[in-house]
């Protein structure tokens, strides 16, 4: 990001190259009306365009991107990219995501702020920023069908994923000025996942005593963050609940059209508006551009051109507070100009270096963006095998018979101790009523193991058991589809108990 910083050589001010990409459906003019915006402001930028997205996609490249825009984005470092669009059909990765993952922008940051009465918002008070973990958890994209009943998803957490976005959460609370971090799990359900986020944001959390912090399950979080939004300042989570909570907020501010998001990394980032490409009203001059032009806001105040990223945040609210808006947020009675897109661009091009009057005026400058997250350093931790979930494809319906079955297979000093189903213990003593698919979880542990005690205690196995076991059950004619070796790290169980185990 150095490389991006504004920075003056013989008292000329050396330009930011920033990677353009102008998108699909609506994107091309709300990006012509964001540009003109940053050019009249006097933003020191110069644009190298890319081109990704659909016509990427059907010219043969199934992520959406070809080499070149790739070389572009790792020179420039900086993108402002207009939405796009993911052809139908099967066979295409979305291009977000693999943008998000491939250059490491672990922090995706949505600050939402309302605008009552100027844009009507159930909750007019509210001015928060959502942060959210944004290369890993469920959108790892790893599926899988393992059986005619079963398909699953792998939900990835990991200790370095938490740790940079739960400390970019309090430094980014830090460096604007914010009160308050809200972190949001469900480790009431997912203790090792959701768990883990949840501990190493308490950890993180005792290096910032002057900000406050607050944990809350993401069912009620997500509930109350929807009715009472103005008592949240930074809400920091995981992929999936964030992508969900920040769309729950745009809608509450008032319009998906208003809100823009940065997705930042150690040295690249990337500027977007929330909202998609929209094609229903693609070419029509009616879409707003306001939340491109957010996302340019918070590009500037990344590279550290605060001054010119508050002189434009500025003049869009003196335009908003005129009463000037796109169709999507006019109000009869209230707006005084119906606004296509380029006319509402130019509306605030001439209020340029006016504050808003009765709004909050944007206070950038305070920032400077430049948030330093520390390198991950991983600890040295004593792992021991203590047993195997073999996953079985079977399609009986009584786990006695499979349980019964497998009990007597001793394999390699490795013994039966539980059956579950989706998660619940079938077997032994399972209930009657439990549903059963054709899919189960066989948990194998050493027979030194001592199942009986609370907690069990396990025992140490060797690898080679489980070589054994498998040949055996495959001898006996059982479709095993997959193992999940047990671990304990430091000598504490790291996996979960079946329910009712
Ligand atoms: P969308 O956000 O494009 O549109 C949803 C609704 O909001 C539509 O009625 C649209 O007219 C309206 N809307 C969106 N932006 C607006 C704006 N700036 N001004 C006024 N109204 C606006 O969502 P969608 O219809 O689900 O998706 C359309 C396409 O966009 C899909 O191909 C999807 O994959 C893609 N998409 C891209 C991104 C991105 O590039 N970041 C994000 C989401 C969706």
């Amino acid at each position: 990001m150095a490389q991006a910083m504004l920075s003056k050589k013989n008292n000329t001010e050396i330009k930011t190259k920033i990677a353009v990409a102008h998108g699909d459906g609506i994107g091309p003019e709300i990006m012509k009306a964001t540009l003109k915006i940053l050019d009249a402001a006097g933003a020191q930028l110069e644009y190298e365009p890319i081109e990704i997205g659909e016509k990427s996609y059907l010219s043969g490249h199934t992520s959406g991107i070809d080499q070149n825009a790739w070389n572009t984005i790792k020179r420039t470092k900086i993108i402002l990219k207009a939405p796009i669009t993911t052809p139908q059909g099967k066979g295409y990765k979305s291009l977000n995501v693999t943008l998000r993952k491939s250059l490491g922008l672990f922090a995706n940051v949505r600050p939402v702020v309302a605008l009552d009465p100027y844009i009507t918002s159930k909750a007019p008070n509210m001015d928060v920023v959502i942060i959210r973990e944004n290369e890993e958890d469920l959108y790892a994209g790893i599926e899988h069908q393992q059986t005619e009943d079963v398909v699953q998803c792998l939900k990835l957490i990991t200790r370095p994923g938490c740790e940079k976005i739960v400390r970019y959460a309090f430094e980014y609370a830090k460096v604007y000025g914010r009160k308050k971090v809200t972190c949001m799990v469900k480790d009431n359900i997912m203790k090792l996942t959701d768990g883990l986020f949840h501990s190493i944001f308490k950890e993180i959390a005792k290096e910032y005593p002057n900000i406050e912090s607050e944990s809350q399950i993401i069912d009620i979080g997500a509930a109350r963050l929807a009715a009472y939004p103005e008592r949240y300042d930074v809400v920091v989570t995981s992929n999936l609940y964030g992508d969900i909570i920040s769309d729950i907020v745009a809608e509450t501010a008032g319009s998906v059209g208003l809100a823009g998001s940065a997705n930042i990394g150690k040295e690249i980032a990337m500027f977007e508006a929330i909202h998609g490409s929209a094609p229903d009203i693609a070419g029509k001059n009616i879409a707003n551009p306001s939340g491109l032009i957010n996302a340019a806001v918070s590009m500037l105040a990344h590279i550290g051109q605060t001054e010119v990223a508050d002189k434009i945040k500025n003049a869009w609210l003196a335009t908003i507070e005129d009463g000037i808006h796109t169709p999507d947020i006019f109000q009869e009675g209230w707006s005084t100009i119906k606004a296509s897109t380029q006319r509402f661009a130019d509306e605030l091009i001439q209020r340029l270096g006016k504050k808003p009057k009765s709004l909050k005026s944007s206070q950038l400058q305070r920032g400077n963006g430049n948030i330093v997250i520390p390198d991950f350093h991983r600890k040295k931790t004593k792992k021991v095998l203590v047993g195997v979930d073999v996953f079985v494809d079977w399609q009986g319906d009584n786990p006695k018979e499979i349980g019964d079955r497998l009990k007597e297979i001793e394999a390699g000093g490795l013994k039966l101790k539980m059956i579950t189903n989706r998660g619940v213990k079938v077997y032994p003593n399972g209930h009657e009523y439990t549903f059963c698919t054709d899919h189960w979880r066989c948990r194998f542990v050493g027979i030194e193991a001592d199942t009986s005690a609370v907690p069990p205690m396990y025992s140490a196995i060797d690898p080679d058991r489980l070589i054994l076991l498998l040949s055996k059950l495959h001898s006996q004619g059982i479709d095993v589809i997959k193992t999940e070796n047990l671990y304990k790290f430091d000598g504490k169980r790291s996996f979960s108990l079946g329910q009712g185990e």
